[in-house]
């Protein structure tokens, strides 16, 4: 372990200090560490404990994970979003059982050869688990890093990414990378945060560029946001006497493997009743009588927004088939906990379940 320069002292004191006591933290075991991490990609901290807790308490080594039905992985995982995440965990560890004897591989480049580890999880891994001088740049380390060192430019590209990582590798402690990593992570979700940084209590303050520009509100640079677009999508709720036709979506793609009640696009000026009539018929196979409204929900993705238009409707002839989907089925509404239902979708089921009829948000 070599000297440590002044800033990286003044953080990994800061760090032994006030770094939050995470369960993962204390665990040694590589594949609570992997989990905690995959779970911590686009989630807060405080969202993912929960979910954390409840997966380890459940399939407490890769081989229990390994051999679970990926449907249950998911119905696990409703809720906290990004479902790419945990197919991609899944797929991982079933690897990493079946080809390397549970063990997770020590070097960098065979980490990334696994499903679902791109170059953050990469560095992750190597430096918390393997105690490898790796950094490991998420958002809050980019966003640190961006105004320790007064990076401009957009942060989305590939240049200013660069420069980031070379930063992070120049300032990494040799021994010490997996408390570094964890401290700037520690730093940019206490301090160093996105909005009006708190830069009085911050322990590397003198070493800041950007504090010393005044521009500390104004990193990392942002490009203007596109609009997103907005579909309007027709979701009839088709019941055949007591049971409701639902659909799981294909494997791979957005909500991958995900239930749903079918839909599809609205036409401009078509009402919801007749689009979902036109969406059974076109996308399902059948002919059913459109009845009354259940919900209108709004939901938001990453990419763009949708509003669901749902219809209950009665069946009235046709065998059900989605092409898009890998399985249709007909379900009792008491039955419908046992899948995965993405969240806009779940709060139709709340209203079939007894809740008011009425616009959501999300
Ligand atoms: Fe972030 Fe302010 Fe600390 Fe600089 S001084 S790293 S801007 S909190």
């Amino acid at each position: 372990m070599g000297a440590l320069t002044p800033p990286v002292r003044r953080l990994l004191a800061w760090y032994a200090r006030h770094g939050r006591a995470l369960p993962w933290r204390g665990a040694r075991d590589p594949y609570h560490i992997w989990v905690s991490e995959v779970m911590l990609q686009q989630t807060q901290v405080d969202t993912a404990l929960p979910y954390y807790e409840r997966f380890i308490a459940r399939w407490p080594t890769m081989q229990s994970l390994a051999a679970a039905p990926l449907d249950d992985v998911l119905k696990m995982w409703e809720g906290l979003g990004y479902y790419a995440r945990a197919r991609n965990l899944h797929k991982g560890v079933q690897l990493v059982v079946r080809e390397m004897g549970a063990q997770l591989p020590g070097d960098v480049a065979a980490l990334r050869r696994i499903p679902g580890i791109g170059r953050y999880m990469a560095g992750a891994l190597a430096s918390l688990v393997f105690g490898l001088d790796e950094p490991a740049l998420d958002g809050n380390l980019r966003r640190v890093l961006a105004r320790l060192f007064a990076v401009r430019g957009d942060a989305k590209s590939a240049a200013v990414e660069e420069r980031l990582w070379t930063h992070a590798r120049a300032l990494l402690p040799r021994g010490r990378a997996g408390d570094f990593n964890q401290a700037l992570m520690d730093l940019g979700a206490r301090i160093c945060v996105p909005r009006r940084p708190r830069c009085l209590l911050c322990p590397v303050q003198t070493d800041c560029r950007a504090l010393a520009e005044g521009v500390q509100d104004e990193l990392p640079e942002k490009t203007a946001k596109k609009k997103v677009p907005h579909h309007q999508l027709a979701v009839p709720v088709v019941f055949k006497r007591e049971r409701v036709l639902i659909a799981q979506r294909p494997a791979d793609g957005l909500l991958g493997g995900m239930w749903e009640f079918p839909g599809g696009r609205m036409k401009r000026g078509e009402s919801a009743e007749a689009a979902c009539r036109r969406v059974a018929h076109a996308a399902l196979g059948l002919t059913v009588r459109a009845g009354e409204p259940i919900a209108t929900v709004d939901h938001a993705f990453s990419h763009m927004r949708v509003t669901l238009h749902a219809v209950r409707c009665e069946y009235a002839s046709g065998e059900p088939n989605a092409p898009e989907s890998e399985r249709v089925r007909w379900a009792r509404l008491s039955e419908l906990e046992r899948f995965a239902w993405p969240v806009a979708q779940r709060k139709i089921i709340e209203v079939l379940h007894g809740g008011r009829k009425k616009r959501i948000r999300e």
